[in-house]
């Protein structure tokens, strides 16, 4: 762990980021299963969603952090072909962001190294509930259990000298960490992002942001509604996500202003 306090000045600055969506998908991904709309239906592999996680790589050696282990995670590893994680950062427990936490062992096994998990102090406690078998000091047996360090963080701090912002939003009563890197930032699952926590996605150039779908929702933001809150943020490219099966990659129902897109899996850049 670094510092604890950084400056605003000093959180803009960061290395070369190559930025990897690994699923944009909703809770159920898309398709769902046993549906058949049109979404769930097409061809087009922008449509097809695993859950939702991301993946940002920078320096050299190159380092490797992940936001969540998404449901699909294994999947996304073979891929997108990751062979390294060096550390993930955890949104919040939803089963749709943590339950490919098991799949972390391959990682265990080539790094021979623990991973650190970051998130916020109810976060790491969810998890470390939901994956008793883990934590529970016995022995493992067989395939063994992944090895991990929790780190509960409720400010800015560093993964192999990255700098890296928790910003809590609101995702129903739920506390959720955004993550914001230099002038990027990940802000998933919230239908809420309180005022001061605007404040810290000041100057972000680089978003992606939660927009479920057309109609309002209690938990997540709609697509309007994102298109709103990234107007406010007023980053260059805004990339929405969380998607789920109402909405068409190829034919979105509200115009999307310019400088906001959808997202895709594998949808990849460099900030
Ligand atoms: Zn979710
Ligand atoms: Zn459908
Ligand atoms: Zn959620």
């Amino acid at each position: 762990m670094g510092s604890q306090v950084a400056s605003a000045p000093l959180l803009r600055k960061a290395p070369p980021l190559r930025i990897t969506i690994l699923g944009c998908g909703t809770s159920t991904g898309v398709p769902v299963v046993g549906c058949d709309c049109a979404v769930c239906g097409s061809e087009d592999p922008k449509n097809d969603r695993m859950r939702s996680g991301l993946r940002i790589a920078f320096g050299d050696p190159e380092r490797v952090i992940l936001i969540d282990t998404s449901a699909d995670f294994r999947r996304q590893c073979l891929r997108f072909d990751i062979r390294r994680v060096d550390a993930v950062l955890f949104t919040h427990a939803h089963a749709d962001h943590i339950f490919g936490l098991d799949d972390l062992r391959p990682f265990n096994f080539r790094q021979k190294a623990d991973i650190d998990c970051f998130g916020s102090h109810q976060t790491l406690a969810s998890v470390k509930k939901t994956f008793a078998y883990i934590f529970d000091g016995q022995a493992p047996e067989g395939g063994g259990k992944p090895r991990l360090r929790l780190r509960p963080v409720d400010a800015t701090f560093e993964v192999a000298g990255l700098s890296i912002e928790p910003i809590p939003v609101l995702h129903g009563s739920l506390e959720v960490f955004a993550y914001r890197v230099g002038t990027f930032a990940y802000v998933t699952d919230t239908h809420e992002i309180p005022e001061a926590s605007m404040a810290k996605l000041d100057g972000v150039e680089t978003l992606i942001l939660d927009a479920l779908r057309y109609r309002p929702h209690p938990t997540h933001f709609s697509v309007q509604q994102a298109i709103q809150v990234a107007s406010r943020i007023g980053a260059r490219r805004t990339v929405l996500t969380h998607l789920n099966h109402e909405v068409d990659y190829n034919a979105p129902e509200v115009e999307l202003p310019a400088g906001v897109e959808l997202a895709y899996d594998g949808l990849s850049f460099d900030i």
